[in-house]
């Protein structure tokens, strides 16, 4: 039989096939995954099973992947941990306050959602708590100026709601954002019921069960909710290519005497300069330096690189659409697969 994978919960997981669940094991070889993935089966995976008991079944097979949400598994950075995989969109949650208003956790999400071919979408709840707009429309600003949707909500005043549903309608979206900033009161707000959210389970004193899981939506489509993700490292990006996400770190890195300047301790830095020289604000950088201080470099440098010197190119054409950005991350992306397979047959 066919169907989708709803939930996981450690080694067993949970497929919908026409209209009913069956809890799944997957074959010994999906779990000694030879893909260099963690878990080799993730939510919303597309799945071959077949059904052994009553609501019982085992996973044979996992189709193909039309877009992932990965990070770096936290207990090994060379395996790749699918979080979710074929959803068009990754609705990325935030407060105004408590938790604080933090681009660069959005900043994260934003590139793993590129990466992996999932359209970002962000969204500020909690716009009941700012004294004023001046503490969220900045924010705002940054992402409708690279060209994403951003929403502003209250989930319990119930403003945005509208806006918030139109986007969901009849897409699958992935939920992200740390835990706090409302993604269960804004589904509830949408669909009461939809998500009764009763914490992660704890095991044993210390191990937690993370489980995610898939909500279908009364306006159509799908919401997949994932436990909130502190430690997101970044999968498959190099510490070069973070700088194609920051439009204007993108556009000085034309003047920086360095070659392959990181912007971070290189002298004749343009981007330093102009944090400096106030042209360009200090947050931004931060979140910059932060997610390539943590994105690890995991392979070495190929002759390919050479071929394409983007520390060449012209200041005008420093200022890609999204989508060419997009293009780019998905070669990196499909370049790194590749690396893995040779790495495998070697
Ligand atoms: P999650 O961890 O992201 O799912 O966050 P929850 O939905 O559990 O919300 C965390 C806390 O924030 C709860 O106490 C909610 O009542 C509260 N909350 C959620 N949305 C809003 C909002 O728009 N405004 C205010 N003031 N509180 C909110
Ligand atoms: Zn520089």
């Amino acid at each position: 039989m066919e169907g989708t994978v709803t939930k996981i919960r450690s080694v067993l997981c949970e497929v919908n096939a026409a209209g009913r669940a069956y809890e799944c094991q997957a074959r010994g070889r999906l779990v000694e995954s030879d893909t260099g993935e963690s878990k080799p089966v993730a939510v919303g995976d597309h799945v071959v099973f077949t059904p052994t008991e009553e609501g019982e079944g085992i996973v044979e097979e996992v189709g193909p992947r039309s877009t992932k949400l990965s990070r770096r598994s936290p207990r090994d950075p060379r395996i790749e941990h699918v979080i979710v995989a074929n959803v068009d969109q990754l609705l990325i949650v935030a407060s105004v306050r408590r938790p604080p208003l933090t681009p660069g956790i959005i900043d994260r999400y934003v590139i793993a959602g590129e990466a992996g071919g999932i359209e970002p979408v962000v969204c500020i709840n909690k716009l009941d708590l700012a004294k004023d707009e001046s503490e969220y429309v900045d924010v705002a600003q940054i992402y409708r100026e690279m060209d994403y949707a951003v929403l502003l909500t209250s989930a319990t005043e119930r403003t945005g709601l509208d806006a918030l549903k139109d986007v969901l309608r009849d897409k699958s979206t992935v939920l992200a954002g740390h835990s706090g900033v409302g993604k269960s009161a804004l589904l509830n707000a949408i669909q009461p019921g939809l998500r009764l959210r009763t914490g992660p389970v704890r095991e044993k004193g210390r191990h937690t069960t993370t489980s995610v899981s898939l909500l279908t939506l009364d306006i159509g489509g799908y919401v997949v909710d994932t436990p909130g993700i502190r430690e997101f490292t970044l999968w498959e990006i190099e510490k070069r290519d973070v700088s194609q996400f920051f439009p204007r770190i993108w556009e000085l890195s034309a003047d920086c005497r360095m070659p392959d300047c990181l912007h971070t301790h290189e002298p004749g830095c343009a981007v330093k300069e102009a944090v400096e020289a106030g042209e360009l604000p200090p947050d931004r950088y931060d979140s910059y330096v932060r997610i390539v201080e943590t994105t690890e470099e995991h392979r070495v440098p190929r002759e390919t690189d050479v071929e394409e010197p983007t520390e060449q190119i012209a200041r005008a054409k420093r200022t890609p659409s999204r989508r060419k950005r997009r293009q780019d991350l998905r070669r990196i992306a499909r370049r790194d697969l590749e690396d893995l397979e040779d790495d495998e047959s070697e």
